[in-house]
Parts: structure tokens; sequence; C-alpha cells
């Protein structure tokens, strides 16, 4: 099986495994607890948060461990919900995950305002700027990458504007994080990051919050994490995540990462030569290197794809894991302008570090040949 679905999740990487292997073994203790084993086990807590706080470019101590992204970001608009006043708006982005777009709909329901995004799928910074120069509400959140087109967003613009009007801004960064150098994240109040996107486990990741600053917790009855965050850390599982990401900041700083946008590209170019009526969407837009999310011809249904592509042993996927199994058009390629007929032929598929050039060779032939198959049978 050739994998090509490191969007929904990446497999766990060998320095990831031996951490928490070596971690479970040797720190049995609770690091709440006061006696020697349980000191032991906040120390590697402690030394964790200050890696990942050196990642983002944050305080530790604005960090709080979570059991990955979707708790993180619903705990975000737990809190603003708490928080705001009952006539304060909030603004989302079109393209948010579902846990951000579903969650801050239940919380503030009328008050989210969608902040639209281009036909590239790019959110519409003309108009964030001109909207957020008459209103001023109370959060805006826009993630740094999208998870099905891969297409990076203006977040350091938009931070800049947020903190020009004092806007608490949140960015959830599962998909940037480990494939794009972490550094500046840590400037933006809110940043939400999961292991398992970058190599690390799956059930863990964190919430960065503004210094010093409360949360109003999503799970009570404990002391943990400062009071924000209850029940005891899962420190093997952590000490794993921070062991992968450690790992991805090295790895995207050496000259053979470059080779994996290119090897990406020449995919794109080859399959676009060899499927007329295909499109790549968001392609003219800084991209994170691995993903390609495409339109295939016309009359070629996404589901079959992935099936048909399964069999030939490639895993690739329809869009966001969420959404699978819904035949259901995906509400990014709506934001994008998208008719439901044309986002039902989308098919994504996203890389990893572990993909090489031949992946992608071997990949466009499968394609070519269930192409191939699908207008012979029909
Ligand atoms: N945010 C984005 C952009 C994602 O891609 C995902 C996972 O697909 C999540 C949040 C949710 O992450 P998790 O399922 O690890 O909680």
């Amino acid at each position: 099986m050739i994998y090509f679905d490191y969007n929904a999740t990446a497999p766990v990487m060998r320095e990831a495994r031996e951490a928490w292997l070596s971690v479970t073994e040797k720190l049995g203790g609770n690091p709440s607890s006061m006696h020697q084993a349980g000191t032991r086990a906040a120390i590697v807590l402690a030394e964790a948060r200050e890696k990942l706080a050196a990642f983002l470019g944050c305080h530790p101590l604005d960090l709080v461990w979570t059991s990955g992204a979707t708790e993180a970001n619903n705990t975000v608009m737990h809190h603003f919900a708490a928080r705001l006043a009952p006539t304060e708006r909030v603004f989302v982005s079109a393209i948010e995950h579902p846990c951000v777009d579903e969650s801050s709909k239940f919380y503030f329901g009328k008050r989210v305002k969608t902040i639209p995004v281009t036909r590239e799928g790019v959110v519409d910074l003309d108009w964030l700027t001109s909207e957020l120069a008459d209103a001023r509400p109370g959060l805006v959140a826009v993630m740094a990458a999208n998870n099905e087109t891969g297409v990076l967003q203006p977040w350091r613009e938009i931070l800049a504007i947020c903190q020009a009007y004092d806007i608490p801004f949140f960015t959830d960064a599962v998909q940037y994080l480990g494939k794009q150098p972490g550094k500046g994240l840590g400037d933006c109040s809110y940043v939400s990051g999961a292991a398992h996107k970058f190599g690390g486990p799956r059930g863990v990741g964190f919430l960065k919050v503004p210094h010093r600053s409360q949360l109003t917790p999503l799970l009570l009855g404990g002391k943990q994490e400062g009071g924000r965050r209850a029940g005891t850390e899962n420190v093997p599982i952590i000490a794993a995540m921070i062991a992968a990401l450690e790992m991805r900041e090295k790895q995207m700083f050496r000259s053979e990462h470059l080779l994996r946008k290119v090897w990406r590209d020449n995919f794109e170019a080859q399959f676009l030569r060899a499927l007329p009526g295909a499109t790549i969407l968001g392609q003219n837009q800084p991209r994170l290197w691995n993903t390609v999310s495409a339109l295939m011809p016309e009359g070629d249904r996404k589901s079959q794809w992935v099936v048909r592509l399964d069999k030939a042993g490639f895993a690739v996927s329809t869009g966001s894991a969420c959404t699978t199994g819904k035949e259901e058009p995906s509400h990014v390629l709506s934001a994008m302008g998208y008719k439901s007929a044309q986002a039902m032929r989308a098919v994504r598929f996203s890389a990893g570090w572990e993909t090489y050039e031949a992946d992608w060779e071997a990949l466009l032939k499968a394609i070519l040949k269930v192409h191939a198959d699908m207008q012979h049978k029909g």
C-alpha cells in the first residue's frame, strides 16, 4: 500500500515510538504527585512544554496539553462563549475544519460571521480588512493551512490587523505545524495543533493561549495545566508528540526537503496533461508542499476513485476524513464557489516525509489506469 493520506493521519515515526516507549517504561508516575516518580514525570512534561514553546515562539506556560485539536478548538469556542458579551460577534473563516465550524455555530449561532474565501481557497483579506475597520468582533478564527486544499492562509497578515485593532486571533495550525516552520505562530493569541498530522501519536495535541490569561476550561475536575484543563496528562504521548515535531522541524531545513515540492509539482503538471478536464484546486496559491486537491474529469465520481485506487494499492481521500462516508459536497469547495456536482469530483492526494518521486510516479500510473477502466466500463 502506498499511502497518500497524510492530511488525515501520518504514520507514527520511529522517534515518536521510541520516545513513547522510553517514557512509558521509565516514568510511571503521575506528574501531579509530590514523590520522586511524579517529579520525574513532571520534569519530562516541563521539558516538552519548553521545546514546543521554542518551536512556536511563546512562553512555555502559554501551552495547554489536550487530547487533540478537536478538544483544543472546542475549548477556544467554549472559552469565548463564556467571556464575550451576549451581543458580541465572532468572525470564522468559511473553510475551517468542522470542529471549529460546528463548535462556533453551537456556541454563537447567528453571531458567527463567515469570512469568505476566493475561488483559489484563500481567505479574502480585502473583505476582512474592510469589515474589521467597521466591526470589532470578539474573536477572529482563520486556520493556518487548509486540510482539504493545502492552501496556506495569510495568518501573519490577519494577525497584524487583529493586533492593530486589539482583537484576539485564533489559528488552527493542525495542518501547518510540522510541514512549515512553527516559528511566529506563538504570536497568535490562540493556536491549536495535533500530533498525528506530523508523525506523532493520535489523541494528543495542544492549545496555546495568551500569556498568563485565564482559560474557561472545557473539562473540569482537576487542577492540571494550571486549572485550564482537568485530567492527568498523558506524559508518554506528549513526549512522543514533541519528539516527532523536533524531527520535522529539523527535516524541513534540510536541502532534500525542497525536492518534496518539486515531485508534487511534477506530478500535478503530468496529471493535468494526461487528464483533460481535471483541475487542481488552489494551484496558483502558496500551498503545503504535500497536498494535491484535484477535481477529477467530469463523469468520474470521487467515491469510485477512492475505492478503485485503494484496490490498486493507493490510500487516497475524498476530502477531509470527517466528511468521508457522507455523499455531500465539501463545505470548503462550496465556499470556493464550486457547484455541488463539481465538488463531488474532488479527490485529495496528501503525501508525507516518506513519499518519494517513485511513489508520485506510481500514483500517476494508477490514476491513468483507473481513469481508462472507468471510461471503458463506465
Ligand atoms: N483541524 C484541522 C485543520 C484538521 O485537519 C483536523 C483533522 O483532520 C482537526 C482540526 C481535528 O484534529 P483531531 O481529529 O486530531 O482532533
